[in-house]
């Protein structure tokens, strides 16, 4: 099993590559195909797995090959935490090295300013905890009219760190046909009624 061969383009392949990555683990040999045939996905995945490449992989394969719609932000990285929210930022700029696609991480805790004139350039994709997205947003330096893909990545922790209420309120600014991918390390009754809500007909992923 090989990037390519799940259908990869090769300046992801070779971004993988750089990073010294061999072969697919076990949750992107999975996702990647899921998330490239335009479904939505659910997958029940623990850190440490390979997940953030399982959907940042195909996610930005997915904006190369989908026409741009208008101006604005393509797909929507929400994350609990800061920390995470840099990780995946670092992950999205690694494995978007070879394409034009440009991305940024906002989130709270730190000046909005700085955030307010990246924003304003504009970003391909957006990596953001909840609650300052929507102080930006309110800003109104965020556009959602272009958005292709939003993930929610560790939606249990989103959930039990009380950002429900931010995330529904994220979802209503969102235009309703776009693709959706729900990573989860856990499957309470709690998600599953987000995802019930969120996702349409969606491919199940476990490992
Ligand atoms: P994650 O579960 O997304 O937090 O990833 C955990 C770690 O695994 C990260 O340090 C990645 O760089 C690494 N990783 C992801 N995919 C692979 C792979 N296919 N082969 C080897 N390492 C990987």
């Amino acid at each position: 099993m090989s990037f390519a061969s799940l259908g990869l383009s090769e300046s992801l392949v070779r971004a993988t590559s750089d990073q010294g990555y061999e072969t697919p683990s076990p949750i992107q040999s999975q996702a990647i195909p899921a998330v490239l045939s335009g479904q939505d996905v659910m997958a029940a995945a623990q850190t440490g797995t390979g997940k953030t490449a399982g959907f940042t992989l195909p996610l930005l394969q997915r904006l190369g090959e989908l026409p741009r719609r208008c101006q604005g932000v393509r797909a929507l990285i929400l994350t609990p935490t800061r920390e995470l929210a840099a990780q995946v930022g670092d992950s999205v700029a690694l494995y978007s090295k070879y394409q034009a696609t440009s991305s940024a991480v906002v989130f709270g805790g730190v000046k909005i300013n700085p955030q307010i004139r990246t924003l304003r350039k504009g970003v391909d994709v957006l990596v953001a905890t909840p609650g300052r997205l929507l102080d930006l947003h309110q800003q109104g330096v965020v556009n959602f009219d272009a958005l292709d893909v939003l993930v929610l990545d560790e939606a249990d922790r989103m959930l039990d760190m009380g950002f429900i209420r931010d995330i529904r309120k994220v979802l209503t600014l969102l235009p309703a046909k776009r693709q959706n991918l729900l990573f989860s390390a856990t499957f309470s009754g709690d998600i599953r009624k987000l995802a019930e809500g969120l996702l349409n007909e969606p491919v199940q992923v476990e490992v």
